[in-house]
Protein backbone atom coordinates (compact mmCIF):
# COMPACT_ATOMS: atom_id res chain seq x y z
CA UNK A 1 0.00 0.00 0.00
CA UNK A 2 1.25 3.39 -1.10
CA UNK A 3 1.57 6.01 1.76
CA UNK A 4 3.48 8.57 -0.34
CA UNK A 5 2.56 9.81 -3.79
CA UNK A 6 4.73 11.71 -6.31
CA UNK A 7 4.43 13.46 -9.57
CA UNK A 8 7.25 14.63 -11.75
CA UNK A 9 6.91 16.41 -14.47
CA UNK A 10 10.03 14.86 -16.39
CA UNK A 11 12.12 11.83 -15.95
CA UNK A 12 15.35 12.46 -14.70
CA UNK A 13 13.74 14.83 -12.28
CA UNK A 14 11.60 11.69 -11.22
CA UNK A 15 14.91 9.03 -10.92
CA UNK A 16 16.62 12.30 -8.94
CA UNK A 17 13.30 12.59 -6.18
CA UNK A 18 13.37 8.53 -6.19
CA UNK A 19 16.87 8.48 -5.32
CA UNK A 20 16.96 11.00 -2.56
CA UNK A 21 13.84 9.34 -0.77
CA UNK A 22 15.66 6.05 -1.15
CA UNK A 23 17.97 7.52 1.04
CA UNK A 24 15.78 7.22 3.66
CA UNK A 25 15.74 3.10 3.18
CA UNK A 26 11.99 3.59 2.32
CA UNK A 27 11.42 1.24 -0.69
CA UNK A 28 10.51 3.40 -3.68
CA UNK A 29 8.67 2.33 -7.15
CA UNK A 30 8.77 4.40 -9.97
CA UNK A 31 6.28 4.37 -12.83
CA UNK A 32 7.14 5.62 -16.52
CA UNK A 33 4.07 7.35 -17.57
CA UNK A 34 0.35 6.83 -15.63
CA UNK A 35 0.30 3.09 -15.88
CA UNK A 36 -2.71 1.40 -17.22
CA UNK A 37 -3.56 -1.33 -14.88
CA UNK A 38 -4.57 -0.73 -11.88
CA UNK A 39 -2.29 -0.41 -9.02
CA UNK A 40 -0.42 -3.50 -7.45
CA UNK A 41 2.63 -4.75 -5.82
CA UNK A 42 2.66 -1.14 -4.98
CA UNK A 43 5.75 0.49 -2.53
CA UNK A 44 5.23 2.62 0.02
CA UNK A 45 6.90 5.60 -2.13
CA UNK A 46 5.39 5.51 -5.31
CA UNK A 47 6.39 7.99 -8.25
CA UNK A 48 4.82 8.71 -11.24
CA UNK A 49 7.33 9.81 -14.09
CA UNK A 50 5.66 12.16 -16.54
CA UNK A 51 7.18 13.96 -19.40
CA UNK A 52 4.82 17.57 -19.03
CA UNK A 53 7.44 19.84 -18.53
CA UNK A 54 6.75 21.68 -21.72
CA UNK A 55 3.65 19.87 -22.73
CA UNK A 56 0.38 22.27 -23.24
CA UNK A 57 -1.52 23.23 -20.16
CA UNK A 58 -4.32 21.49 -20.57
CA UNK A 59 -2.75 18.42 -21.56
CA UNK A 60 -0.17 18.30 -18.44
CA UNK A 61 -2.93 19.00 -16.38
CA UNK A 62 -5.22 16.20 -17.51
CA UNK A 63 -1.76 13.96 -17.36
CA UNK A 64 -0.81 14.97 -13.62
CA UNK A 65 -5.01 14.52 -12.67
CA UNK A 66 -4.63 10.67 -14.04
CA UNK A 67 -1.75 9.97 -12.01
CA UNK A 68 -3.13 11.62 -8.93
CA UNK A 69 -6.11 9.44 -9.44
CA UNK A 70 -4.00 6.13 -10.03
CA UNK A 71 -2.04 7.33 -6.94
CA UNK A 72 -5.20 7.57 -4.64
CA UNK A 73 -6.13 4.17 -5.92
CA UNK A 74 -2.92 3.27 -4.69
CA UNK A 75 -3.52 3.76 -1.39
CA UNK A 76 -1.23 7.51 -0.63
CA UNK A 77 -2.51 9.70 1.45
CA UNK A 78 0.21 12.59 0.84
CA UNK A 79 0.87 13.39 -2.63
CA UNK A 80 3.89 15.31 -3.87
CA UNK A 81 4.43 17.48 -7.47
CA UNK A 82 7.90 17.70 -8.50
CA UNK A 83 9.73 20.33 -10.95
CA UNK A 84 12.89 21.25 -11.36
CA UNK A 85 15.30 22.70 -9.07
CA UNK A 86 15.24 25.40 -11.79
CA UNK A 87 12.09 26.31 -11.33
CA UNK A 88 12.07 25.17 -15.18
CA UNK A 89 8.78 26.32 -16.66
CA UNK A 90 7.17 28.69 -19.68
CA UNK A 91 5.11 31.67 -19.35
CA UNK A 92 1.96 29.86 -18.97
CA UNK A 93 3.47 26.92 -16.98
CA UNK A 94 3.19 24.10 -16.28
CA UNK A 95 4.11 24.05 -12.54
CA UNK A 96 1.38 26.68 -11.56
CA UNK A 97 -1.43 25.26 -13.21
CA UNK A 98 -0.60 21.59 -12.44
CA UNK A 99 -0.64 22.56 -8.75
CA UNK A 100 -3.94 24.38 -9.01
CA UNK A 101 -4.93 21.18 -10.22
CA UNK A 102 -4.01 18.82 -7.67
CA UNK A 103 -4.97 21.34 -5.03
CA UNK A 104 -8.63 21.70 -6.57
CA UNK A 105 -9.08 17.80 -6.61
CA UNK A 106 -7.12 17.00 -3.18
CA UNK A 107 -9.48 20.03 -1.47
CA UNK A 108 -6.03 21.97 -0.48
CA UNK A 109 -6.63 25.60 0.06
CA UNK A 110 -2.94 25.93 0.32
CA UNK A 111 0.37 24.88 -1.03
CA UNK A 112 4.43 25.17 -0.76
CA UNK A 113 6.68 26.07 -3.51
CA UNK A 114 10.22 25.04 -2.73
CA UNK A 115 12.74 24.11 -5.30
CA UNK A 116 16.20 24.49 -3.03
CA UNK A 117 18.46 21.48 -3.39
CA UNK A 118 21.10 22.84 -1.57
CA UNK A 119 23.75 19.98 -2.33
CA UNK A 120 23.75 21.01 -5.85
CA UNK A 121 23.81 24.16 -5.38
CA UNK A 122 20.27 25.51 -5.73
CA UNK A 123 18.80 27.77 -2.71
CA UNK A 124 16.35 30.26 -2.61
CA UNK A 125 16.83 33.62 -0.49
CA UNK A 126 13.87 36.12 -0.46
CA UNK A 127 12.10 34.49 -3.15
CA UNK A 128 14.93 34.12 -5.66
CA UNK A 129 16.36 31.30 -6.85
CA UNK A 130 20.06 30.88 -7.10
CA UNK A 131 22.51 28.34 -9.12
CA UNK A 132 25.56 28.08 -7.10
CA UNK A 133 26.78 31.78 -6.39
CA UNK A 134 24.10 33.26 -9.96
CA UNK A 135 20.96 34.36 -9.83
CA UNK A 136 19.18 31.45 -11.81
CA UNK A 137 18.65 34.43 -14.57
CA UNK A 138 22.38 34.94 -14.62
CA UNK A 139 23.14 31.27 -14.65
CA UNK A 140 23.52 28.47 -17.81
CA UNK A 141 19.43 28.56 -17.52
CA UNK A 142 19.04 31.65 -19.49
CA UNK A 143 20.41 29.61 -22.47
CA UNK A 144 17.84 26.51 -21.89
CA UNK A 145 16.92 24.97 -25.17
CA UNK A 146 13.49 24.64 -24.02
CA UNK A 147 12.89 26.38 -20.83
CA UNK A 148 15.31 29.30 -21.03
CA UNK A 149 14.70 31.23 -17.52
CA UNK A 150 15.07 35.04 -17.38
CA UNK A 151 13.68 36.07 -14.14
CA UNK A 152 15.47 34.98 -10.86
CA UNK A 153 12.07 35.47 -8.46
CA UNK A 154 9.65 32.72 -8.10
CA UNK A 155 6.82 34.92 -6.76
CA UNK A 156 7.04 36.64 -10.45
CA UNK A 157 7.77 33.83 -12.07
CA UNK A 158 4.57 31.66 -10.55
CA UNK A 159 1.92 34.50 -10.57
CA UNK A 160 0.97 34.71 -14.14
CA UNK A 161 0.78 30.75 -13.87
CA UNK A 162 -1.69 30.65 -11.30
CA UNK A 163 -5.10 32.28 -10.79
CA UNK A 164 -4.83 32.43 -6.76
CA UNK A 165 -2.41 35.43 -4.66
CA UNK A 166 0.98 34.43 -4.77
CA UNK A 167 3.09 34.95 -1.29
CA UNK A 168 6.48 34.36 0.66
CA UNK A 169 7.56 32.61 3.39
CA UNK A 170 11.39 33.89 3.94
CA UNK A 171 14.40 32.43 5.33
CA UNK A 172 14.22 34.43 8.85
CA UNK A 173 10.92 32.55 9.04
CA UNK A 174 11.96 29.27 8.43
CA UNK A 175 15.40 29.36 10.87
CA UNK A 176 13.10 30.51 13.39
CA UNK A 177 10.78 27.48 13.35
CA UNK A 178 8.06 29.63 12.70
CA UNK A 179 6.79 28.59 9.13
CA UNK A 180 3.80 26.85 10.23
CA UNK A 181 2.45 30.62 11.84
CA UNK A 182 3.51 32.20 8.69
CA UNK A 183 1.56 29.92 6.74
CA UNK A 184 -1.36 29.95 8.34
CA UNK A 185 -1.38 34.01 8.78
CA UNK A 186 -0.88 33.41 4.61
CA UNK A 187 -3.82 31.35 4.32
CA UNK A 188 -6.25 33.46 6.33
CA UNK A 189 -5.17 35.99 3.83
CA UNK A 190 -6.40 34.08 0.88
CA UNK A 191 -2.74 33.43 -0.20
CA UNK A 192 -3.00 29.77 -1.66
CA UNK A 193 0.47 29.68 -3.19
CA UNK A 194 3.31 29.96 -1.41
CA UNK A 195 7.16 30.36 -1.93
CA UNK A 196 9.68 28.94 1.03
CA UNK A 197 12.48 29.83 1.48
CA UNK A 198 15.19 27.76 1.71
CA UNK A 199 19.34 27.86 1.77
CA UNK A 200 20.44 24.22 3.66
CA UNK A 201 19.19 20.97 4.48
CA UNK A 202 18.52 22.44 7.79
CA UNK A 203 16.19 24.83 6.57
CA UNK A 204 14.73 21.61 4.70
CA UNK A 205 14.39 19.44 7.72
CA UNK A 206 12.31 22.51 9.32
CA UNK A 207 10.25 23.23 6.67
CA UNK A 208 9.39 19.23 5.75
CA UNK A 209 8.31 19.37 9.74
CA UNK A 210 6.10 22.36 9.32
CA UNK A 211 4.61 21.09 6.24
CA UNK A 212 4.44 17.19 6.76
CA UNK A 213 0.21 16.97 7.28
CA UNK A 214 -0.60 19.37 4.30
CA UNK A 215 -2.22 17.07 1.52
CA UNK A 216 -0.05 18.75 -1.55
CA UNK A 217 3.70 19.63 -1.33
CA UNK A 218 5.41 21.11 -4.40
CA UNK A 219 8.95 21.28 -5.11
CA UNK A 220 12.54 20.21 -6.35
CA UNK A 221 13.37 16.66 -4.93
CA UNK A 222 15.35 18.06 -1.91
CA UNK A 223 12.43 19.25 0.02
CA UNK A 224 10.92 15.65 -0.26
CA UNK A 225 14.05 14.41 1.30
CA UNK A 226 13.17 14.75 5.23
CA UNK A 227 9.30 13.00 4.84
CA UNK A 228 10.47 9.29 4.54
CA UNK A 229 11.98 9.41 7.98
CA UNK A 230 9.73 11.79 9.62
CA UNK A 231 7.37 8.78 8.41
CA UNK A 232 9.51 6.17 9.48
CA UNK A 233 9.38 7.88 12.85
CA UNK A 234 5.35 7.39 13.01
CA UNK A 235 5.08 4.06 11.87
CA UNK A 236 3.65 5.71 8.78
CA UNK A 237 5.79 3.47 6.40
CA UNK A 238 8.33 0.77 6.47
CA UNK A 239 11.60 -0.17 5.89
CA UNK A 240 13.02 -1.70 2.67
CA UNK A 241 13.69 -5.32 2.94
CA UNK A 242 17.64 -5.96 2.42
CA UNK A 243 16.65 -8.93 0.80
CA UNK A 244 14.85 -7.71 -2.58
CA UNK A 245 17.90 -5.47 -3.84
CA UNK A 246 17.49 -4.72 -7.30
CA UNK A 247 20.00 -5.84 -10.40
CA UNK A 248 21.30 -6.07 -14.16
CA UNK A 249 22.22 -8.41 -15.96
CA UNK A 250 25.98 -8.30 -16.57
CA UNK A 251 26.55 -6.62 -20.37
CA UNK A 252 28.10 -3.57 -22.07
CA UNK A 253 27.48 0.15 -21.57
CA UNK A 254 26.19 3.06 -24.09
CA UNK A 255 26.31 6.51 -22.97
CA UNK A 256 23.19 8.84 -24.59
CA UNK A 257 23.99 12.61 -24.31
CA UNK A 258 20.86 15.13 -25.35
CA UNK A 259 21.62 17.59 -22.74
CA UNK A 260 22.91 20.75 -23.83
CA UNK A 261 23.74 21.95 -20.15
CA UNK A 262 26.89 23.89 -19.37
CA UNK A 263 27.79 20.79 -17.04
CA UNK A 264 26.60 18.48 -19.21
CA UNK A 265 29.02 20.27 -22.01
CA UNK A 266 31.73 19.43 -19.58
CA UNK A 267 30.81 15.72 -18.61
CA UNK A 268 30.16 14.87 -22.75
CA UNK A 269 34.03 17.11 -23.54
CA UNK A 270 35.64 14.44 -20.65
CA UNK A 271 34.24 11.32 -21.63
CA UNK A 272 34.73 11.43 -25.85
CA UNK A 273 38.43 11.81 -25.32
CA UNK A 274 38.71 8.44 -24.02
CA UNK A 275 35.80 6.60 -25.71
CA UNK A 276 34.26 6.57 -29.43
CA UNK A 277 32.00 9.07 -30.59
CA UNK A 278 29.26 9.95 -32.65
CA UNK A 279 27.75 13.61 -32.52
CA UNK A 280 24.28 14.15 -33.77
CA UNK A 281 23.73 17.71 -35.58
CA UNK A 282 19.94 18.35 -35.64
CA UNK A 283 20.62 20.09 -39.12
CA UNK A 284 22.00 16.77 -40.31
CA UNK A 285 18.98 14.81 -39.20
CA UNK A 286 16.39 16.61 -40.62
CA UNK A 287 18.19 15.96 -44.18
CA UNK A 288 19.34 12.63 -43.84
CA UNK A 289 17.58 11.06 -41.21
CA UNK A 290 19.55 9.02 -37.96
CA UNK A 291 20.83 6.27 -40.33
CA UNK A 292 24.19 7.27 -40.34
CA UNK A 293 24.14 7.22 -36.34
CA UNK A 294 22.60 4.07 -35.94
CA UNK A 295 25.14 2.36 -38.83
CA UNK A 296 27.71 3.71 -36.02
CA UNK A 297 26.54 2.10 -33.75
CA UNK A 298 26.39 -1.15 -35.12
CA UNK A 299 30.19 -0.81 -36.04
CA UNK A 300 30.96 -0.05 -32.62
CA UNK A 301 32.54 -2.99 -29.78
CA UNK A 302 30.28 -2.14 -27.08
CA UNK A 303 33.08 -3.37 -24.65
CA UNK A 304 34.25 0.06 -25.21
CA UNK A 305 31.20 2.26 -23.98
CA UNK A 306 30.54 4.35 -26.97
CA UNK A 307 28.79 8.07 -26.78
CA UNK A 308 26.34 9.28 -28.75
CA UNK A 309 25.83 13.09 -28.05
CA UNK A 310 23.70 16.22 -30.03
CA UNK A 311 25.39 18.14 -26.55
CA UNK A 312 26.46 21.12 -28.10
CA UNK A 313 27.18 24.70 -27.17
CA UNK A 314 24.45 27.73 -26.68
CA UNK A 315 25.70 28.97 -29.93
CA UNK A 316 25.41 25.71 -32.03
CA UNK A 317 22.10 25.45 -30.17
CA UNK A 318 20.86 28.62 -31.28
CA UNK A 319 21.82 28.20 -34.60
CA UNK A 320 20.05 24.78 -35.06
CA UNK A 321 17.11 26.25 -33.21
CA UNK A 322 16.59 29.12 -36.34
CA UNK A 323 17.01 26.77 -38.87
CA UNK A 324 14.41 24.24 -37.46
CA UNK A 325 12.52 25.55 -34.80
CA UNK A 326 13.51 24.56 -31.22
CA UNK A 327 10.76 21.99 -30.75
CA UNK A 328 11.83 20.63 -33.74
CA UNK A 329 15.26 20.10 -33.19
CA UNK A 330 14.34 18.48 -29.70
CA UNK A 331 12.40 16.34 -31.35
CA UNK A 332 14.79 15.13 -34.16
CA UNK A 333 18.04 14.40 -31.58
CA UNK A 334 16.15 12.77 -29.13
CA UNK A 335 14.41 10.23 -31.57
CA UNK A 336 17.88 9.73 -32.87
CA UNK A 337 18.82 9.08 -29.37
CA UNK A 338 15.87 6.90 -29.00
CA UNK A 339 17.06 4.69 -31.85
CA UNK A 340 20.29 4.24 -31.14
CA UNK A 341 19.59 3.35 -27.25
CA UNK A 342 17.33 0.46 -28.91
CA UNK A 343 19.85 -0.55 -31.61
CA UNK A 344 22.43 -0.22 -28.26
CA UNK A 345 20.35 -2.59 -26.52
CA UNK A 346 19.65 -5.38 -29.37
CA UNK A 347 23.28 -5.23 -29.55
CA UNK A 348 23.23 -6.58 -26.09
CA UNK A 349 23.93 -3.19 -24.17
CA UNK A 350 22.81 -3.78 -20.57
CA UNK A 351 24.04 -0.28 -19.07
CA UNK A 352 22.62 2.93 -20.20
CA UNK A 353 23.71 6.19 -19.01
CA UNK A 354 21.12 9.14 -20.37
CA UNK A 355 21.42 12.92 -19.60
CA UNK A 356 19.45 15.29 -20.09
CA UNK A 357 15.48 15.38 -18.70
CA UNK A 358 13.29 15.29 -22.01
CA UNK A 359 16.03 12.88 -23.56
CA UNK A 360 15.38 10.47 -20.98
CA UNK A 361 11.97 10.66 -21.34
CA UNK A 362 12.37 9.63 -25.72
CA UNK A 363 15.13 7.14 -24.41
CA UNK A 364 13.01 4.73 -21.59
CA UNK A 365 9.94 5.25 -23.65
CA UNK A 366 11.52 3.71 -26.52
CA UNK A 367 13.57 0.89 -24.69
CA UNK A 368 9.78 0.42 -23.35
CA UNK A 369 10.37 1.08 -19.84
CA UNK A 370 7.53 1.24 -17.75
CA UNK A 371 8.76 0.62 -14.17
CA UNK A 372 12.21 1.09 -12.25
CA UNK A 373 13.24 -0.24 -9.13
CA UNK A 374 15.77 2.73 -7.21
CA UNK A 375 19.27 1.75 -6.37
CA UNK A 376 22.14 3.27 -5.13
CA UNK A 377 22.87 7.23 -5.89
CA UNK A 378 25.90 8.25 -8.07
CA UNK A 379 25.77 11.70 -7.48
CA UNK A 380 23.70 13.24 -5.40
CA UNK A 381 19.70 12.94 -7.07
CA UNK A 382 21.13 10.57 -9.46
CA UNK A 383 21.26 6.85 -8.69
CA UNK A 384 21.21 3.65 -10.81
CA UNK A 385 17.92 2.54 -11.63
CA UNK A 386 16.79 -1.10 -12.28
CA UNK A 387 14.05 -2.12 -15.11
CA UNK A 388 13.19 -4.78 -17.84
CA UNK A 389 13.63 -3.86 -21.28
CA UNK A 390 12.67 -6.31 -24.03
CA UNK A 391 12.85 -9.33 -21.73
CA UNK A 392 15.99 -8.25 -20.52
CA UNK A 393 17.26 -6.86 -16.65
CA UNK A 394 18.96 -3.36 -17.56
CA UNK A 395 20.56 -0.53 -15.24
CA UNK A 396 19.63 2.44 -16.68
CA UNK A 397 21.16 5.89 -15.01
CA UNK A 398 18.90 9.08 -15.62
CA UNK A 399 21.07 12.36 -15.24
CA UNK A 400 19.12 16.00 -15.46
CA UNK A 401 21.48 18.41 -17.21
CA UNK A 402 22.84 20.50 -14.41
CA UNK A 403 24.22 17.30 -12.23
CA UNK A 404 26.90 14.95 -11.42
CA UNK A 405 30.42 16.40 -11.62
CA UNK A 406 32.81 16.35 -14.58
CA UNK A 407 33.54 12.88 -14.79
CA UNK A 408 30.02 11.80 -13.96
CA UNK A 409 29.76 9.37 -16.70
CA UNK A 410 32.51 7.47 -15.69
CA UNK A 411 32.14 7.56 -12.46
CA UNK A 412 28.80 6.38 -13.08
CA UNK A 413 30.35 3.34 -14.65
CA UNK A 414 32.55 2.62 -11.93
CA UNK A 415 30.04 2.53 -9.87
CA UNK A 416 27.77 -0.36 -11.59
CA UNK A 417 30.98 -2.09 -13.11
P1 LIG B 1 18.32 19.02 -19.74
O1 LIG B 1 18.15 17.98 -18.68
O2 LIG B 1 19.70 19.59 -19.80
O3 LIG B 1 17.24 20.07 -19.67
P2 LIG B 1 16.85 17.89 -21.94
O4 LIG B 1 17.09 16.61 -22.66
O5 LIG B 1 15.65 17.96 -21.02
O6 LIG B 1 18.17 18.27 -21.15
O7 LIG B 1 16.64 19.10 -22.94
C1 LIG B 1 17.52 19.38 -23.96
C2 LIG B 1 16.72 19.55 -25.24
O8 LIG B 1 17.59 20.08 -26.24
C3 LIG B 1 16.18 18.24 -25.80
O9 LIG B 1 14.91 18.42 -26.35
C4 LIG B 1 17.20 17.90 -26.88
O10 LIG B 1 16.66 17.07 -27.89
C5 LIG B 1 17.54 19.27 -27.40
N1 LIG B 1 18.84 19.32 -28.07
C6 LIG B 1 19.91 18.53 -27.81
N2 LIG B 1 20.94 18.85 -28.56
C7 LIG B 1 20.54 19.87 -29.35
C8 LIG B 1 21.19 20.64 -30.35
N3 LIG B 1 22.44 20.40 -30.70
N4 LIG B 1 20.47 21.62 -30.95
C9 LIG B 1 19.20 21.86 -30.58
N5 LIG B 1 18.54 21.18 -29.63
C10 LIG B 1 19.19 20.19 -29.01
Amino acid sequence: MAFFGAIADDFTGATDLAGLLARSGVPVSLRIGVPVAPPADTAPIEIIALKCRTTAVTEAVAETRAALIWLREAGAQRFFWKYCSTFDSTPQGNIGPVAEALMADLGATQTIYCPAFPENGRSIFMGNLFVGEQPLSESPMKDHPLTPMRDSNLMRLLAPQVTKPVGLANRHTVAKGALRQRLAELASAGVAHVVVDAVSNDDLHKIAEACQSMPLLTGGSAIAMPLPALWLAQGLVPKADDTALPHAEAGPAVVLSGSCSDMTNRQVAAFVSGHPSFRLDPVDLAQHGAGAALDWVARQDLGTTPIVYATAAPSAVKRAQSLLGGHEAGRLVEEALAACAVAARNRGARRFVVAGGETAGAVTQALDINRLNIGAEIAPGVPWCFATSAGHQVAITLKSGNFGQEGFFTEALRALP
